[in-house]
C-alpha cells in the first residue's frame, strides 16, 4: 500500500518512519510511505503556499495551486475518474468526519491513500471540492497542523495490512475490533491476545512480576482455566468501556451474557 503526505512540514515525519512497526513495514517493503514539500510547487521567490482569508478575518490560508499541482504530480486519477475502492485522496481538517477504527479497516483495504496536511486557518476549500474525496478529523480538537493527523492515519491503516504486525490476530482482537468468533465457538482452546472486543475497548493486560508495589496479577490469569480467564476477560472488557466510553456499548455485539453482567454493574453503581 501506498501512502503520500503534503505538507509543508516535511521533516516532521522523519523520526515516525524511523521507530518500530511503521519502520519495519517500509523496510519490509509491505508500504511505500512518500512525504511531498508543498513549496516544491511553487513557482515564485518565496515559495508562498498561503494568502490573506477573502472576507477579512484572522490568519492565512493555504493557496489551493500548489496543493492541486501537488495532487496532481502524483499520477493519482482526478475526483471525477477516481476509483474509489482504490485510491483516496483525504483532507486533514478539524471539520472532517471522525476518523476511527472502521474508518482505518476501510482505508486498509486501498491501494493508495494521499493525506493533504492543512496548517494556519485551513486549506482553500477548492482544494476539498476539486481533489479531496474524504475529509477526516482525529478528533474534536483543532491541532496546528494536519501532519499528526496525517501520522495517525497512516498508523492506525498501515498495522492492519496483512503482514504488519508479527500476530495478525493482534489487530484482530483488540479494542474496536471484530468479535472472536473461533473461540466463542471453541471455548477450550488457548486464549489469544484478546477476546474480541466486538466493538468494546480492549481487557487490561498484565505482565510479570506477579506482584508489583503492592498489588498482585488477578489470579485468574495465573490459573490456567481458559475458559475462566475468557471470561474475566471479557468482563473487565466491558466494565472499562461501561466506565470509559458507555457511547461504544450502543454500537457493540453483546451476549445475553454480556447484557446481564452489564446490568448487574449499572445496579451496583
Ligand atoms: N480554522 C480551522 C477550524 O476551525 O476548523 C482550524 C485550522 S487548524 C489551526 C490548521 C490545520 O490543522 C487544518 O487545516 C487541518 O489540516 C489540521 N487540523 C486541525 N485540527 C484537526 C483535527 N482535529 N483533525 C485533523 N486535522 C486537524
Amino acid at each position: 500500500m501506498r501512502f503520500d503526505i503534503i505538507t509543508i512540514f516535511p521533516e516532521f515525519f522523519s523520526s515516525f518512519f524511523g521507530h518500530g512497526v511503521v519502520k519495519r513495514a517500509i523496510t519490509n517493503q509491505l508500504i511505500d510511505i512518500k512525504v511531498h514539500d508543498l513549496r516544491n510547487f511553487t513557482h515564485d521567490r518565496h515559495r508562498t503556499v498561503d494568502d490573506r482569508p477573502y472576507g477579512g478575518g484572522e490568519g492565512m490560508v493555504l493557496k489551493p495551486e500548489p496543493i492541486m499541482e501537488a495532487v496532481e504530480s502524483l499520477g493519482i486519477a482526478p475526483k471525477n475518474d477516481r476509483d474509489f475502492a482504490r485510491e483516496s485522496v483525504i483532507l486533514l481538517s478539524a471539520q472532517g468526519v471522525k476518523f476511527t477504527q472502521s474508518v482505518a479497516r476501510a482505508l486498509s483495504t486501498l491501494d493508495r491513500v494521499v493525506t493533504i496536511c492543512g496548517r494556519y486557518e485551513g486549506v482553500d476549500e477548492r482544494v476539498n471540492d476539486l481533489a479531496c474525496d474524504r475529509e477526516l478529523s482525529i478528533g474534536d480538537y483543532v491541532l496546528s497542523g494536519g501532519e499528526l493527523g496525517a501520522a495517525v492515519i497512516v498508523d492506525a491503516t498501515m498495522r492492519l495490512l496483512p503482514g504488519v504486525l508479527g500476530n495478525e490476530a493482534s489487530s484482530a482482537f483488540e479494542s474496536f475490533g471484530h468479535p472472536d468468533e473461533h473461540f466463542a465457538e471453541n471455548s477450550d482452546v488457548t486464549p489469544r491476545s484478546t477476546h474480541g472486543a466486538g466493538g468494546l475497548l480492549d481487557y487490561p493486560h498484565y505482565t510479570r512480576p506477579a506482584e508489583f508495589r503492592g498489588l498482585a496479577v488477578p489470579d485468574v490469569l495465573a490459573g490456567g482455566n481458559h475458559d475462566q480467564i475468557r471470561r474475566w476477560r471479557r468482563e473487565r472488557a466491558l466494565e472499562k468501556t461501561l466506565r470509559n466510553r458507555p457511547d461504544l456499548l450502543e454500537e457493540s455485539e453483546l451476549s445475553s451474557e454480556d447484557r446481564l453482567f452489564l446490568q448487574r454493574l449499572k445496579t451496583r453503581a
